[in-house]
Order: C-alpha cells, then sequence, then structure tokens
C-alpha cells in the first residue's frame, strides 16, 4: 500500500496521519507539489521562500497554499487555470458581431488554459492575461446585437416596441360610454382621448396572446 502511504505522509516532515489524525495537506498553485500545514506554516510564514521538494524551483508564498478540492491534481490544476483565464477572459456572446468571432474567442480560452496547464509558452500566456486585464479597466462598449434581434427586454412581440402598429383603429368604431365623457370638462381638460383609451386596452388585450407574430404584422386588426 505505498500509494497510501505517500498520501498520508508529508513528503518534507515525514509526518504521518496515522500519528496525527488532526494533519491537513496543503497544495499550492505554482507547482502543486503537496505538504502539511505544519511545514508550510513553519516555511513560508516569514515570506515567500524555494519548494522544499528537490529540483522544483518554484518560490512559494503562504498565503497561496490551499486545500487540495479533487483527488486527481490533474483535474485541480485544470480547475484552477481555467479559472485564471475565465476571469479576465469573461466576455458574452453579445460582446462580438459574429458568432465566429466569439467561437475564436472560446477557442483561444481553450488554447491559453491548455497552455497553462501543461507549462507551455507560460511567460506568452501570462502577457495576454495580463493585457486582457487592461482591457477590462476601459468603459465597455455598447453591446451589439447578433442575427438582428433587437436589444430590446423581452415582450411577447420578441422585443418588437413598435407593436401598437399591429392595431388599425377604424373610424367607425364608436363606445357610448367613452363619447360621453369627452364631452366632461374634468375628462377633455386632462386631454383625454378615447383613441387612445381603444389602443391601449386593444393591445393590453392582445400582448399576452401565444399569436403568430409575422402573421399578425402582414394583417390589421380590424376595430369594426
Ligand atoms: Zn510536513
Ligand atoms: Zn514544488
Amino acid at each position: 500500500m505505498a500509494g497510501k502511504d505517500d498520501e498520508d505522509t508529508c513528503y518534507v516532515c515525514k509526518s504521518s496521519r496515522y500519528l496525527n489524525p488532526e494533519m491537513r495537506f496543503l497544495i499550492n498553485t505554482e507547482c502543486y507539489h503537496k505538504m502539511c500545514s505544519n511545514c508550510v506554516d513553519r516555511i513560508f510564514s516569514y515570506g515567500p521562500g524555494p519548494c522544499p521538494y528537490p529540483g522544483c524551483d518554484k518560490i512559494l508564498r503562504k498565503n497561496k497554499f490551499k486545500e487540495q478540492l479533487f483527488d486527481d491534481i490533474g483535474v485541480e490544476k485544470e480547475v484552477d487555470c481555467r479559472a485564471r483565464v475565465m476571469k479576465v477572459y469573461n466576455k458574452t456572446e453579445q460582446d462580438f458581431d459574429s458568432l465566429e468571432e466569439y467561437n475564436a474567442y472560446l477557442e483561444e480560452i481553450e488554447d491559453l488554459v491548455f497552455s497553462l496547464v501543461n507549462g507551455v509558452n507560460v511567460s506568452e500566456v501570462e502577457a495576454k492575461l495580463e493585457a486582457q486585464r487592461a482591457v477590462k479597466t476601459e468603459p465597455r462598449q455598447p453591446k451589439k446585437d447578433i442575427g438582428g434581434v433587437p436589444a430590446t427586454p423581452f415582450t411577447p412581440f420578441n422585443g418588437d416596441r413598435g407593436a401598437n402598429t399591429l392595431i388599425a383603429l377604424s373610424d367607425s368604431l364608436h363606445d357610448p360610454l367613452n363619447e360621453k365623457l369627452i364631452d366632461q370638462k374634468e375628462f377633455s381638460a386632462s386631454g383625454y382621448v378615447p383613441q387612445v383609451y381603444y389602443r391601449r386596452a386593444l393591445f393590453e388585450a392582445f400582448m399576452g396572446i401565444c399569436c403568430f407574430i409575422d402573421a399578425e404584422k402582414t394583417r390589421p386588426i380590424e376595430t369594426t
């Protein structure tokens, strides 16, 4: 059970969890070499220092150590790298003029994550992340439409704010109650117009109905 011993023994101080059940193991995001929390405290409490693993030249800081979340250290590393990249590469589809540009952006993210995980061209990747960080502080450009869909809030007419134009009021429409109101000073003084009332009543009555928008647009509603 050599693997089990490795898991429960600190490589640096050789302490075993068998003797000290409270023992916690920590990893760092530089080289992912595992050591116990006592070693981290002892070696890095007074400032950054080199990793105690032979042949590892990484300079480590105490505040960069953390508990391992995944059993597989490869998965742990990929999740960390992805989180680092996504923190600055955080645009959404709406920030792009076309789907092709957005897909190219997503592909670039995958390439950067791959490079970081595998230690390929790391300085180049760091430079790109730094450049993105600088871009992020500039004021955001107004969002652009994709595929001709208007950038308006949702309405039952698929963002069509001109939905009122779907209704054509007929001159022959008569409503005795409204016609009586327009003769009263308290209504006419406020600028009350029956047509506005009709239009609004029709719009509110029909806006929630599941209708075929294209068909409705070509056939104005008769109000006789
Ligand atoms: Zn230790
Ligand atoms: Zn190391």
